[in-house]
């Protein structure tokens, strides 16, 4: 899916020099030489995300050759054009370009606020990265920059590090070349997000099948709530309601840091069970409960919203469909069975059953 923004900082100087001119009014940063810096040591957390104490970074900093700041921990937040090629901009300071850490305080300012609620990041961005844009935004706008962290961990490619020298580097593009948007995320939501996650064709298989059991149940409490008995089913209530401790497990497991892992597993779980209790039919209401449990949860990770564009049947297999039908109350069997076949191919089941014709997806 899209995100709201894709914001570029080429289009955002104007905010970047308003933000780096704030901190040096603020006396959190300082000119030298066209450069604007920050200085680290007016941030008394700095720090403070990924746990170092500032004395010891210190320790461990150097001032490089040519450098003109005045503390090695200070970093740079615009740097002057050293030759006419490099891509500059105009600025009080004079030509130059934003540095690597101001462009992420002033684009999420200006598109979200001065407090985020949570924000994300690969584990090597934790320092210096975002250890910098706290200091930044913080010293900028003296409010929390971000409530909660999220780091996620590296994927690997059948247990190795994904490089390019490895030659096992690829894109989404590449996988949404066999696997639907859909069952990436649900691939990527199957281990904890701050694990390394693993990708190899056969776990990538197992997900698709994973995913397929879940689409499968959707679909056929779809085709049950418009098809099924008017009349409620044996202890209905009872079972309605016991379908609500997997919702229960999928919050708990969820509000601890986020294990989509398990909230996959009550997931299924559920599913589970709805298969069991509608093994032989269901009534309308219970499928409709039913699909409305299963969406409840599945919405929260971004699932089956519709969204991805291999869900839904296209045009083209939705006729086929109609013309199997219009054969059958012919009794045009032969062609009935023709089309069935060459739906098979394409990885649609048809099942016909009493209350009518079911699709089903491979
Ligand atoms: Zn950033």
């Amino acid at each position: 899916m899209k995100a709201d923004v894709h914001p570029k900082v080429s289009e955002h100087i104007p905010e970047i020099i308003e933000f780096v001119q704030t901190l040096i009014d603020k006396g959190y940063a300082y000119e030298a030489d066209g450069d604007v810096y920050y200085s680290t040591r007016k941030f008394p957390e700095y720090g403070k995300l990924s746990g170092q104490n500032i004395d010891d970074l210190e320790s461990g900093a150097r001032i490089a050759i040519g450098e003109v700041k005045e503390d090695p921990l200070d970093f740079a937040l615009w740097k002057a054009r050293k030759e006419e090629s490099e891509i500059a901009w105009e600025s009080p300071w004079g030509m130059g370009r934003p540095g690597w850490h101001i462009e992420c305080s002033t684009m999420a300012k200006k598109h979200l606020g001065e407090t985020i609620d949570i924000h994300g990041g690969g584990q090597d961005l934790t320092f210096p990265h975002h250890e910098n844009e706290i200091a930044q935004s913080e010293a900028c706008n003296g409010v929390p920059f971000a409530h909660y962290w999220m780091h996620n961990g590296y994927i690997n490619v059948d247990g190795k590090k994904m490089s390019k020298s490895l030659n096992n580097f690829f894109t989404v593009r590449d996988i949404r070349e066999n696997y639907s948007g859909d069952v990436i995320r649900f691939f990527l939501l199957s281990g904890h997000y701050r694990s390394p996650i693993n990708f190899s064709d056969t776990l990538m298989e197992q997900s698709k099948q994973g995913y397929e059991r879940i689409a499968t149940a959707i679909e056929t409490l779809e085709f049950l709530r418009t098809n099924g008995s008017d009349e409620a089913m044996a202890d209905e209530a009872t079972k309605i309601a016991s379908l609500d401790k997997h919702r229960e497990k999928f919050i708990e497991v969820m509000d601890d840091d986020l294990n989509t892992a398990d909230g996959i597993a009550a997931i299924f779980e559920l599913v589970s069970e709805i298969n069991l209790d509608v093994k032989d039919g269901a009534s309308k209401s219970f499928a409709e409960e039913a699909l409305k449990r299963i969406r409840e949860l599945t919405d929260v990770l971004g699932l089956f919203s519709g969204e991805d564009e291999e869900e839904g049947l296209g045009d083209d297999i939705q006729a086929l469909i109609d013309e199997r039908q219009a054969a059958r109350k012919e009794k045009n069997w032969a062609r009935a069975d023709e089309i069935r076949d060459q739906l098979a191919a394409m990885g649609i089941t048809l099942k016909d059953t009493p209350q009518g014709v079911q699709v089903i997806r491979n």
